[in-house]
Formats: structure tokens, sequence, C-alpha cells
């Protein structure tokens, strides 16, 4: 089977091996479109070696250490690429915190990390992959994480 060849960008990032049909919510993660001029590329239901994936491409911007972090919680096995002059400089993949703090909403209203108190929200990781999490505060789990990701 023939690889779908995705063109090259001279400098920026490439989100590879994203969960097939995730693409849009790593683009909500990185807050496109709303905040962002930079040109994006998006490829869904590439097939891979391991099967289908999405493909997010991102020119003229690398990724911020929370927004990888975020990725890592929808997309365990996404790999983020930085590229320069064309060249891969940097390639690892995502890696599942043990403790998630302040990077999702917990799904519990009356949670004390909803409440007006000040209070970060945080989650103990139950497992990685499929990612599990359940809430410090009132261990709740919540069933989709992509749709409580701030
Ligand atoms: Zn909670």
């Amino acid at each position: 089977m023939k690889e779908l060849k995705i063109t090259p960008i001279k400098n920026g990032t490439v989100i590879d091996h994203i969960t097939a049909g995730y693409a849009v919510k790593v683009l909500h993660i990185l807050k496109i479109p709303e905040s962002t001029s930079a040109v994006v590329s998006v490829a869904m239901n590439v097939i891979g070696k391991s099967g289908k994936k999405d493909i997010v491409k991102v020119e003229n911007r690398e990724l911020d250490p929370k927004e990888v972090d975020k990725i890592a919680l929808i997309a365990p096995r996404a790999t983020i690429n930085i590229i320069r002059d064309y060249e891969v400089v940097k390639k690892h993949r995502v890696q599942v915190p043990d403790q998630i703090v302040d990077l999702i909403h917990c799904s519990n209203p009356t949670c004390v990390s909803n409440g007006r108190e000040p209070v970060k929200s945080r989650f103990h990781v139950i497992c990685k992959d499929p990612t599990r999490i359940k809430c410090y505060y009132c261990e709740r789990e919540p069933e989709d994480i992509a749709a409580q990701v701030f």
C-alpha cells in the first residue's frame, strides 16, 4: 500500500499518529482557528503502518508543554515532530503524565474544583492507553476526556 505523502513544511510542528478522528479535538486544544494566522493542514483517517490515524501540521508554531500534555490525554500515541528549515530537529512521542493538574475540567458540577474556591482541577491517571483518569477530589471519572479539556 502506498503511504500518503504529506507535503513538507519549512518551520513548525507535525503532530502525527493522532488517534483517528481526533484531529479536530487537537485543533481545539491548539485554539485553532480562533487564535491563529498559521497555515494548518489536517489529514484524517490516513492509513499508516498501525492502522488509521490523523495528522495535523501547523506552520510557524511550536507547542508549549501544556498543549503537549493535553494532546497526550486525547491521543496517547501521538508524536510531536518539530520542523526547522525542512528538517525534523526533534521528534518525540507524547507522554501521559501521572498527575493531570489544571488541564481539564472535572465533569462533576459540584466538585470542589468547579466551585468558587480557587482550587485547580487535579486528576490521577488510572490507565494511560486508552487514557482513564479520576478526579483527585470527588473521584469521578470523566467519560469524554476530550470534551472536558480546557
Ligand atoms: Zn471532581
